[in-house]
């Protein structure tokens, strides 16, 4: 009988950062309890599946990077399906469902999904159950867990509407559980990514550890806030439905055995340079409220190749007092020097498992959590169910299970992922937690390389690459007591002090030899740009929105464009437009001196400027305070440089509110000049964006 025989369907993740896959595991996870069986492939591997000969379901879960674009593996297989000779019915016959990553922050939101959905429809694909839209900015969980709830009932039908052995799995076995399992289940509350199997009541009966003066203190706080640590009514006393616990997968063996040289090249496939930093220099002033660093890069030496506008990425390790107290907490430490062995765990459940690709080989311990896993990285809630496992007192076992239970999904939000609680503020709060090395192994993601722009062009300073960063600074709090930086900005920091210090005292001492020291290395690694340049014809008039260090690209252009004047004083060049916002004159005006420079020798022709945070001036008008307040005061320039000029726009900094107020004063301005509606205004911007002409570089 049909029901009794697992059913195949073709799941495809196309990831950047491993959160399709991971939400595809979790999906080919819970097929089982479903009686199905997931075919899970990346769309990278475009050989190991054919859509046009795909006769079951297909599941595809997609993320977006860059400006709005599928993740890069997912290139060759969006390239193909945009085959212009393909046939309008090319798939007429597949049926699927998508599930779309993104971040509303970004103005493309889930562009990515939906770049790959519209092809599909547009080859006569169609959908047989409604596409997702999974929002980072407020949590994936929000969609993806009702949306894969329904891809169950959804992905039933479909499998029992197809023609039976079309979708049978060749390892086709006798289900356990079957569809009366997934009919009982459905009923279920909706808990979470995995299906849930444990309903915990206060009732329940206590494990031995039960530490009853702690129930009675938690009773006799009723009243108190809900923290981290604490949780108060309903909350504290509400029945629980829980995750269930993601099968264990790994095995690691310590050895003491002589160190090795560690290999960045297995984690990272990208060619790999490394540089030196030859100069340091601090752009913001004291009492600016972020600081704000420039480095020189040389790259005189490599085949590093880039123009202006593109990024780059530099390998950055987590801070070594973390790392430290991490191998401290987890009992390890005097262990840091021993290599592990990873290995699959014998007879494991987890279906599909493979070793982290991140962690390379054999390696130390310590190279492991300082190079390889995000350790500050915000545990996921399965992450929670794994370490409740691992926790021995009863009341930090019911406030785990309450920040990965349905019900305490807002405590969830604002306590951990809100708050930026990482696993060592976790385990400092919840200190009768001890899990092992190989559960962290198993939830860590791979601690990625940070992404900058370039902030010099080649012409200008050869064998040479600038790029301008704000350190990031999280303040103590009452579960972190000592103030942290960001991982990449906080260890650059480190490493320039030094030079920043010696330039300090060569300036302070006048006459006192400088100070010399060594230029410290960093690894970084290419990553071009698809769009985001100047445009082939010079003639052509270009606007540039990048307030704070998305000014950066900016200062790479108007460097190409400054040595270009020089060589070629026939050519004729556009208009060169430059929107840049800061918060005071005299604190944090990036580049000055430079911008200034531009604008004497012509490059740059106009240069609008606002202040957030300066004083109020007598004037009447309204204070142009942020960069779209400049854009609209320039309404008229804006339109027609880009309705009837040809120009280009260009926006680059933070995703988080500029890009969409950016997009939404350009917006008011098109529907404006044009006296359209809104509608139409929007449908003119993504005619921009589709001939390349408004582009966008932003990041959170
Ligand atoms: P991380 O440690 O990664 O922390 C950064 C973010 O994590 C925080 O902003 C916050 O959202 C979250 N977070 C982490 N811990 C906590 C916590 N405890 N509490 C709350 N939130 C927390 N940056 C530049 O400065 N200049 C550039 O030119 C530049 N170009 C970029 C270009 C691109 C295409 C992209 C994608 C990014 C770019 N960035 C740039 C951003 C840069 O890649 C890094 O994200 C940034 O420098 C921070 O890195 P970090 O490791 O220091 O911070």
């Amino acid at each position: 009988m049909c029901c009794e025989i697992k059913r195949r369907f073709l799941l495809l993740y196309g990831t950047q950062h491993g959160q399709s896959k991971a939400i595809a595991e979790e999906i080919a996870q819970q097929a089982e309890q479903h009686g199905l069986v997931a075919e899970v492939h990346s769309l990278k591997d475009t050989e190991e599946f054919d859509l046009q000969k795909e006769k079951a379901p297909v599941v595809i879960v997609v993320s977006t990077t860059g400006t709005g674009d599928p993740p890069d593996p997912a290139g060759k297989f969006v390239k193909e399906i945009h085959c212009r000779s393909l046939p309008v019915s090319h798939f007429a016959h597949l049926r699927y469902g998508l599930l779309a990553l993104g971040d509303s922050e970004y103005t493309f939101f889930c562009n990515g999904g939906k770049i790959i959905d519209k092809r599909l429809l547009e080859l006569g694909a169609q959908h047989f159950c409604d596409t997702g839209y999974a929002d980072d900015c407020v949590g994936l969980e929000l969609v993806v867990e009702p949306w894969i709830a329904g891809l169950w009932v959804a992905l039933e039908k479909e499998v029992m509407s197809s023609k039976g052995a079309e979708c049978l799995s060749e390892d086709s076995k006798p289900l356990t559980n079957g569809i009366s399992t997934y009919q009982d289940m459905s009923d279920a509350p909706c808990l979470g990514t995995h299906m849930h199997l444990l309903r915990i009541s206060p009732s329940d009966p206590l494990p031995p550890q039960q530490n009853v003066m702690d129930i009675d203190q938690r009773i006799s706080n009723e009243d108190t806030e809900p923290s981290l640590v604490w949780s108060v009514p309903p909350l504290s006393q509400a029945a629980l439905n829980i995750p269930a616990l993601p099968p264990v997968y790994i095995d690691v063996q310590l050895q003491d055995a002589p160190k090795q040289e560690p290999s960045f090249s297995a984690m990272h496939p990208e060619p790999l340079f490394q540089v030196a930093v030859t100069k340091a220099e601090q752009l913001t002033m004291p009492g600016a409220v972020k600081t704000c660093l420039l480095l020189e890069l040389d790259i005189s030496n490599e085949s590093f190749i880039y123009k202006p506008g593109d990024s780059f990425c530099i390998l950055c390790p987590n801070p070594a007092s973390e790392v430290e107290l991490l191998l401290h907490r987890i009992g390890l430490l005097q262990r840091k020097d021993a290599q592990a062995c990873l290995s699959i765990l014998p007879g494991t459940k987890k279906r599909g498992a493979t070793l982290p690709q991140h962690i390379p080989g054999i390696n130390n311990l310590q190279f492991i959590l300082t190079w390889c896993l995000e350790i500050r990285a915000v545990p996921k809630k399965a992450f929670l169910r794994a370490l409740l496992e691992h926790t021995f007192n009863i009341t930090e076992k019911r406030r785990l299970q309450e920040l990965c239970s349905k019900q305490g999904a807002a405590d969830y939000n604002r306590f951990i992922r809100d708050a930026g609680v990482c696993l060592l503020d976790l385990l400092y709060a919840f200190p009768s937690c001890a899990p092992p090395l190989s559960l962290l192994i198993e939830h860590l993601p791979k601690l990625q390389a940070r992404q900058y722009s370039a902030a010099s062009s080649i012409l200008f300073h050869p064998g040479k690459l600038h790029f301008a960063f704000n350190i990031v600074e999280f303040p103590s709090c009452h579960y972190r007591t000592v103030a942290r930086k960001g991982v990449c900005t906080g260890w650059l920091a480190d490493l320039v002090a030094p030079m920043l210090h010696a330039k300090d005292r060569t300036l302070l001492t006048s006459g006192e030899e400088r100070v010399e020291t060594v230029p410290p290395k960093v690894s970084i690694f290419t990553r071009p740009s698809n769009s985001f340049h100047l445009p082939a014809d010079p003639s052509v008039p270009i606007l540039m929105v990048g307030p704070g260090t998305g000014i950066s690209p900016f200062i790479g252009f108007l460097q190409e464009r400054s040595k270009l004047r020089e060589q070629y004083p026939d050519w004729n060049f556009g208009s060169t437009w430059l929107f840049f916002g800061c918060r005071h004159h005299d604190k944090d005006y990036l580049f000055k001196e430079e911008l200034r420079c531009f604008i004497k020798n012509g490059t740059l022709t106009h240069l609008k400027i606002c202040f957030s945070r300066n004083s109020p001036n007598s004037s009447k008008e309204a204070p142009m305070k942020y960069v779209q307040d400049c854009l609209r005061a320039c309404a008229r320039d804006v339109a027609k440089i880009l309705l009837k000029e040809n120009g280009y726009f260009y926006v680059c900094g933070d995703a988080k509110n500029m890009a969409k107020d950016v997009n939404d004063a350009l917006m008011d301005i098109l529907s404006a000049e044009l006296a359209v509606d809104k509608l139409e205004a929007m449908k003119t911007l993504a005619s921009l964006r589709e001939e390349k002409r408004y582009l966008q570089d932003v990041w959170s």
